[in-house]
């Protein structure tokens, strides 16, 4: 079976394909699907109204079912910031070196739990009659003092799993695939869909 995966993002949908592995389900991303051009303006003010609107403007376009994520990190001493902006955060072609530098100098002076955070992801699964249907997973974290690891991307090497003191970009992917905002919201998003009868066992 195939599924369109609204993003351009190479990394999660890696990252999703290794989480579906062995289940027979082809994800396309929007380059596979040749659909990287269709404009989709994300204005939602929620991680759940951002992926409903890219579900949906795919699943428009193609006349296919259609899976999107929006995710991003919450800092709690940033009242909740980079939240839904996470990847414009600064500017979309800041460096993440950047954003998470800064991220670890608006902290200054904190000490573990001041320091809490978490990755949310949300995923939307959008079907040509026009039903939209959303599974949330997140991942509690802080944000630890300097950069460290080099797997996964984007804010990985500032999210430390206080319990193991390492970070999400110093465990390999398939530990992190196993304990991730997208992998806990994915599993659940395909939990779903097999108990409504749309993919089979
Ligand atoms: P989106 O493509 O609008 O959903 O933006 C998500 C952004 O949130 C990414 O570009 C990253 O900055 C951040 N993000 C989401 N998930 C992760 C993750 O698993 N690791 C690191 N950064 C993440």
């Amino acid at each position: 079976m195939k599924i369109i995966v609204a993003t351009g993002n190479e990394g999660k949908i890696k990252e999703m394909r290794e989480i579906l592995k062995g289940d027979g389900i082809e994800l396309l991303s929007l380059k596979d699907a040749g659909l990287l051009d269709v404009e989709i303006i994300e204005d939602g003010k929620t991680f759940e109204e951002n992926a409903i609107i890219k579900a949906k403007k795919i699943c428009e376009v193609s006349g296919e079912m259609v899976l999107a994520d929006d995710s991003g990190l919450e800092v709690d001493a940033l009242n909740g910031a980079p939240g839904i902006y996470s990847a414009r955060y600064l500017g979309r072609d800041v460096p993440y070196t950047e954003k998470n530098n800064h991220i670890i100098k608006e902290l200054e002076g904190l000490e573990g739990e001041e320091r809490s955070a978490r990755f949310v992801c949300v995923i939307a699964c959008a079907f040509p009659n026009g039903e939209v249907i959303s599974t949330k997973g997140t991942i509690e974290g802080q944000i630890g003092f300097s950069e460290k690891g080099e797997n996964g991307f984007g804010y990985d090497p500032i999210f430390l799993l206080p319990e193991r003191n390492l970070t999400t970009a110093e465990i390999t992917p398939e530990e992190k695939n196993k304990i991730s905002h997208r992998g806990k919201a994915l599993v659940k998003m395909y939990e779903t869909l097999k108990e409504r009868g749309i993919l089979k066992d």
